[in-house]
């Protein structure tokens, strides 16, 4: 289970996070969703780890992780995020960018090799796992990255907008590939969004953020109720 408590940050006089809180059960999705500069992206960074809050803190399963005098580095945080570019290598092929990830595992080298065959299969890139990311269609490379976010085995998904360069056809798929790995791996998923549909569409809840702050939070079944035009009206406040 992710909680975040209370938690803000400034840069400089800009406070990109205000009093956050939340909480997402392992096998749920939470949709984030907020206009650009909202503090998304930011919010996501403190959960992993990659910024320290001004205040407020985060659990991950009852464990304290992130106050303003505490951090535990995101490597130790059983945690994974995929961002909107990827970030795939692009000098490895597909079975080594995935193999990479796991180098850090204590695996024997034919377990290693299972194991990647296995994540490959999940994400349907075994046929293709000897090509590079610049052989590869959007779809696939956006496959390869949920792969390699996956290998580590994490508790913890944050995703990015992951999806916003796909035609819908393939976000669709994608959608419900993430959907079909949370029930399967049992994560906790934090998913920013890019507008209502998709967030209807994937999410057990959803919060709804501007300026930093939670304007609106509430289960998929309360997410029924809103109309766009009540979205809009929050993004107004
Ligand atoms: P979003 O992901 O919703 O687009 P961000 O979290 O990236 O929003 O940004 C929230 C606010 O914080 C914005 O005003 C942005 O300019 C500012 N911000 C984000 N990161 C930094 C940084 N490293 N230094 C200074 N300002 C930042």
């Amino acid at each position: 289970m992710i909680q975040v408590k209370k938690i803000s940050k400034y840069f400089g006089t800009v406070q990109a996070v205000r009093d956050v809180s939340l909480s997402v059960k392992n096998g749920e999705i939470l949709a984030v969703l907020g206009p650009s500069g909202c503090g998304k992206s930011t919010l996501l960074r403190l959960i992993a780890g990659l910024e320290r809050p001004d205040a407020g803190t985060v659990e991950l399963d009852e464990r304290m992780v992130s106050s303003r005098a505490e951090m535990v580095p995101p490597v130790f945080r059983r945690l994974s995020l995929i961002f909107q570019d990827l970030a795939l290598w692009p000098h490895m092929t597909v079975s080594e960018n995935v193999a990479f990830t796991l180098s850090r595992n204590s695996l024997l080298r034919s377990e290693k090799a299972d194991r990647v065959k296995e994540i490959l299969r999940q994400v349907y890139l075994l046929d293709l796992c000897k090509r590079y990311p610049h052989q590869l269609s959007g779809g696939e490379r956006q496959r390869l990255a949920i792969a390699r976010a996956i290998a580590s085995n994490p508790l913890y998904l944050l995703m990015d907008e992951p999806f916003n360069s796909l035609d819908m056809l393939l976000k669709q798929e994608m959608m419900d590939l993430t959907m079909a790995l949370r029930k399967e791996c049992q994560m906790a998923i934090i998913y920013v969004a890019h507008d209502l549909e998709e967030a209807a569409y994937m999410a057990d809840n959803l919060v709804i953020i501007n300026h930093g702050k939670v304007v609106w939070s509430g289960s998929r079944a309360d997410m029924i109720g809103l109309t766009k035009g009540d979205f809009m009206a929050f993004l107004r406040r």
